[in-house]
């Protein structure tokens, strides 16, 4: 029987995304939400509501499609693994493991050769994190281990809120040096067993923690360019990736590349691929799951991308009128959550 069903745990905007490039390529998408209501809830084929660990309707779940992806990967790794007792994941756990916990993912990029990550430590204990924070010159933040996301879990250090920090269980963080970037970038890889690809460099801006603009071409050198991109393909064949993986960098003041973070997904800063390249990041995360044969981006215009980030949500009905909008149909606006997004496209040449 042809294979043609996607399971997709989590029903975020990403999500959501993931569903419509199912459909133009006549793939079923079904999708475990924990969430009542969820931005991919009008998009998918059919939809589970259920704790993630509620082993009966994760069977249900998994009987219901042929392979799986994820759109989150603060997903309980053991989840995964049941799933893939029976059925094929993209990425694989290995990749969603290391992924999702800071502490692997700085470890398991350090060990490979030419790739490095800000300098980090791991506090036992209170005594410990103050001398750690000393250390650092009182300039870094404290960092969740997993679940943090947009800069939840993450406080920042100064000499005098340390004692803020007396009763916090150290062994879910690590304390990560601040370093003095002039620019973060993003490059997001597909694998199939087939071929590798990635997207173009694009730059990122944040505010507060949180992904605010990708904007593309970016104003980075061809030699930043380059070593971007081969480290890239580097991290992607030592971490055996099958599927989509999102790799944010600080490039330093003297053009130094260190990796920040891994998203084993489609990522926010690829948003813009949908409507400036001819194959999305979640086209090509089908591909690679149900065509084998990934398609090489081809770039046809410039391209920011802004997300509407709480109240700036409620710009998107004038916004419309200019620009490419996207609504995640959250039912509710907060604070710091991404409520949709729009694209200005330019020409290249201009
Ligand atoms: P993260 O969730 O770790 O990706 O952090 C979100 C954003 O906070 C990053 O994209 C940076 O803008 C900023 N940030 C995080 N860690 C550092 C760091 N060690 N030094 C400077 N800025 C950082």
């Amino acid at each position: 029987m042809k294979k043609n069903r996607l399971g997709i745990i989590g029903g975020g905007q990403l999500g959501m995304f993931t569903c419509i490039a199912a459909k133009k390529k006549n793939i079923k998408s079904i999708i475990l939400s924990e969430a009542e209501e969820f931005s991919a809830k009008n998009f998918c084929d059919k939809y589970f509501i259920s704790d993630f660990k509620n082993l009966n309707n994760l069977d249900k779940f998994i009987d219901s499609a042929d392979y799986f992806t994820i759109e989150t990967e603060n997903i309980p790794i053991s989840i995964i693994h049941y799933i893939e007792k029976k059925k094929k994941v993209f990425p694989c756990s290995k990749v969603i493991e290391i992924a999702q916990n800071r502490l692997k993912e700085k470890k398991f990029l350090n060990s490979i050769n030419g790739i490095n990550t800000t300098e980090y430590l791991q506090p036992k204990n209170f005594g410990d994190f103050k001398y750690a924070s000393k250390n650092f010159n009182y300039s870094c933040i404290l960092k969740s281990k997993e679940l943090g996301y947009d800069g939840k879990g993450q406080y920042k250090i100064n000499k005098n809120n340390l004692d803020f920090f007396k009763e916090f269980n150290f062994n879910n963080f690590i304390l990560e040096k601040i370093v003095d970037f002039k620019k973060e970038i993003s490059v997001i890889v597909v694998k199939s067993n087939a071929n590798t690809i990635n997207y173009p460099i694009v730059e990122n801006i944040h505010k507060k923690s949180i992904l605010r603009e990708s904007f593309y071409p970016s104003k980075v050198n061809k030699k930043i360019k380059s070593e971007a991109i081969t480290k890239s393909f580097e991290i992607a064949d030592q971490i055996s990736l099958n599927g989509v993986l999102a790799i944010e960098m600080f490039i330093l003041k003297n053009d130094q590349i260190l990796i920040n973070e891994l998203a084993p997904r489609p990522h926010n800063s690829g948003h813009w691929s949908m409507d400036a390249c001819n194959e999305s990041q979640y086209d090509n995360l089908i591909n690679s799951i149900f065509f084998n044969d990934l398609i090489p981006p081809q770039v046809r215009a410039k391209c920011r991308m802004v997300n509407l980030i709480g109240n700036d949500y409620k710009k998107i009905k004038s916004l419309k009128k200019k620009y490419r909008c996207y609504d995640y149909y959250k039912k509710e606006i907060r604070d710091s959550r991404k409520m949709g997004h729009y694209i200005i496209l330019d020409q290249l040449n201009s």
